[in-house]
């Protein structure tokens, strides 16, 4: 699972967790020449790096911070992609560092770059918060992982203090004493706890027999300090450089206090995160906190509410029967259907409504698509039927399920509901999407795609106009109108003959010989890609599908979208690849893409 930090681990002259004074000493062994510099992990900054450079028998160290816009840059200076360009370019620019940077100093033989204490910790914290925030297990745990990984790290990176020993909550001071002087008085002993809801902690540690308070404030940017000290992202990191370094305190932290057992518990954890199931879009402002009552003294952890849902917030990433006391059936019972007013869309077997489910336990809130009454047509009847059919042997996250069918008034399919609707539609309005944004996107539909693939079923109508959003920040792929399952040896299906084929997004397989394949659906993957990296344009634009045809015959391909990231549209012309037993498959695909993803959203 490569992140940022992943791809700079295998950098020879970085370093990892090392401190500001290892760093010297690695530059001193290597003779200290001017220029001669070394990468690590910054200790404060969450994502960042540190430069150490020496120069004139000194060592100078530079934080490389990330910036909102993910970008890299030394504070003030240029932004660069990546911690590397920006190396690269003060290789060439001096731009503010004290000389050029001349040679890397490499990491002794043998040596790994230094993992850090929270990247031990942050997989199991990860698979935990998961499990308790939403309840989840299985398939679905390892999906909301793989498909969240950067926004979890973030969430873990910025909690984990929670389960940290020292962290005692909200406690006064008086009790905060009572602890540290309870059992051995050793020196450095140490707790911090919170002063308010703003923010605002206390450091409270043992020196010779006396408690000493540290403030410790959020400043406006979010960074945490103790008064004119060193500024940190995180509760622990700021607990690990007090650990190593005085630092202008009477000591350092040497044992941490244990907080009384169970006091900030898993319940709590519930309770707390139990609002966001809720299928609401969370615009909360930045640093407001949610508090509950543990007891009269004691108040239970904090938790910020600034970020953005999640595809676990949402209603429609388990399926409805994921919960044992709700009944599968593939019918559902008209009375318990309502109807709302307004359209979600239309296509040729009638409309698509909104409604809601009253199920056993909760009420859901669904798409429905209903056939034509006055449809005299039998085989749109067929065709409906077995799109349901498709729909209800799958269930995955990034894929909308069915929930039953209804036979009334008229034939009715019950879906999950996805209110932002079409990617490209959505994309065509919402033009300031980020990169980031679309990777996220696209990346989950190969997540859904892979499920389809590993469960032997061809989608044959993947575009984007079949994506549908639930949220910005979540995808699932529809219209299984034209899918089939394919047998697990013969893994193709062969069409009959040439129907209303999506052309421009078939592959030359599928126009040539009619076989439709996994393989043909990485195809449609490419051009998929190519709408969202385009925001919604119509591919091959202005050109009939013959001479798509002729121009995939050729050897030509479509240009990469304006802005498109190259990494991206290496991706698409690997799915534009003629030969389909040399195009890879999702399994491939999907990896490709999360890497991509983890790199840029990290
Ligand atoms: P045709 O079968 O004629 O090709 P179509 O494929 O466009 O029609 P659908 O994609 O199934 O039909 O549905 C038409 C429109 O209805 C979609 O483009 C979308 O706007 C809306 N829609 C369909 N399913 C859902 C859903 N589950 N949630 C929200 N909107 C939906």
């Amino acid at each position: 699972m490569a992140s940022m930090a992943d791809s700079v681990n295998t950098l020879p002259f970085f370093y990892g967790n090392i401190t500001r004074e290892d760093a010297e000493d690695y530059l001193r062994q290597a003779g200290m020449g001017n220029g001669l510099y070394l990468l690590r992990q910054s200790r404060n900054y969450l994502g960042g790096f540190a430069l150490s450079v020496s120069y004139s028998g000194r060592c100078y160290h530079y934080t490389i911070e990330r910036e909102p816009s993910e970008m890299y840059a030394i504070a003030g200076g240029k932004s660069h992609r990546n911690p590397v360009d920006v190396i690269d370019y003060h290789s060439q620019e001096m731009d503010g560092l004290v000389c050029l940077l001349k040679k890397p100093c490499n990491r002794p033989r043998n040596m790994q770059p230094k993992v850090g204490p929270f990247e031990d910790l942050k997989e199991k914290l990860i698979r935990e918060y998961v499990k308790q925030t939403w309840n989840l297990q299985g398939a679905a745990l390892e999906q909301a992982i793989i498909s969240q990984r950067p926004q979890l790290e973030k969430l873990i990176a910025t909690t984990a203090h929670e389960k940290m020993p020292w962290f005692h909550g909200i406690i006064t001071r008086e009790d905060s004493e009572s602890r540290l002087q309870n059992g051995s008085r050793t020196n450095g002993k140490f707790l911090i706890r919170q002063r308010d809801t703003n923010g605002s902690y206390a450091l409270c540690l043992l020196h010779e027999g006396q408690v000493m308070h540290y403030r410790i404030d959020r400043d406006r940017t979010g960074k945490l300090s103790i008064p004119d000290g060193k500024k940190f992202d995180t509760l622990w990191q700021l607990v690990e450089h007090y650990s190593y370094k005085p630092d202008g305190l009477l000591r350092v932290l040497t044992h941490p206090c244990q907080r009384p057992d169970g006091e900030i518990s898993k319940n709590a954890h519930n309770k707390l995160m139990h609002g966001y199931r809720k299928p609401v879009i969370y615009i909360v402002h930045k640093n407001q906190y949610q508090i509950t009552k543990k007891s009269t003294y004691v108040m239970y952890c904090v938790y910020r509410t600034d970020r953005t849902a999640m595809p676990m917030d949402t209603e429609v990433y388990e399926s409805p029967y994921a919960d044992p006391d709700e009944l599968r059936s593939s019918t559902v019972d008209r009375s318990h259907l309502f109807l709302e007013d307004g359209e979600l869309g239309s296509g040729n077997f009638g409309t698509v409504m909104k409604g809601i489910y009253k199920m056993r336990k909760t009420e859901k809130s669904v798409a429905v698509k209903i056939l034509k009454n006055d449809d005299n047509n039998p085989s749109v009847r067929e065709e409906m039927l077995r799109e349901a059919n498709v729909m209800q042997q799958l269930d995955n996250p990034y894929i909308v399920r069915m929930i039953g069918i209804c036979e009334a008034e008229n034939l009715m399919l019950v879906m999950e509901l996805a209110e932002l609707g079409p990617l490209n539609k959505f994309l065509q309005k919402n033009k300031q999407t980020s990169i980031k944004n679309l990777t996220e996107l696209v990346h989950q539909v190969s997540m859904g795609m892979k499920y389809l693939e590993e469960h032997n079923f061809v989608h044959r109508d993947l575009a984007a106009r079949n994506v549908l959003l639930v949220t910005q920040h979540y995808a699932k792929i529809s219209d299984f109108g034209l899918s089939k399952a394919v047998g697990e040896d013969q893994n193709y299906y062969k069409a009959k003959g040439h129907g209303k084929w999506p052309v421009k997004w078939y592959a030359p397989e599928c126009i040539n010989y009619f076989k439709f394949s996994s393989k043909s659906d990485v195809w449609s993957f490419g051009v998929l890609m190519w709408e969202a990296y385009s925001y919604g344009q119509k591919p091959y634009k202005g050109m009939k599908g013959n001479d798509v045809l002729q121009m995939i015959e050729s050897g030509k391909r479509m240009d990469a979208p304006l802005n498109c990231p190259p990494e991206m549209y290496d991706l698409m012309r690997t799915c534009w690849e003629y030969k389909a037993d040399i195009r890879p498959g999702f399994a491939v695909v999907e990896p490709r893409l999360r890497e991509y993803y983890y790199d840029i959203a990290q």
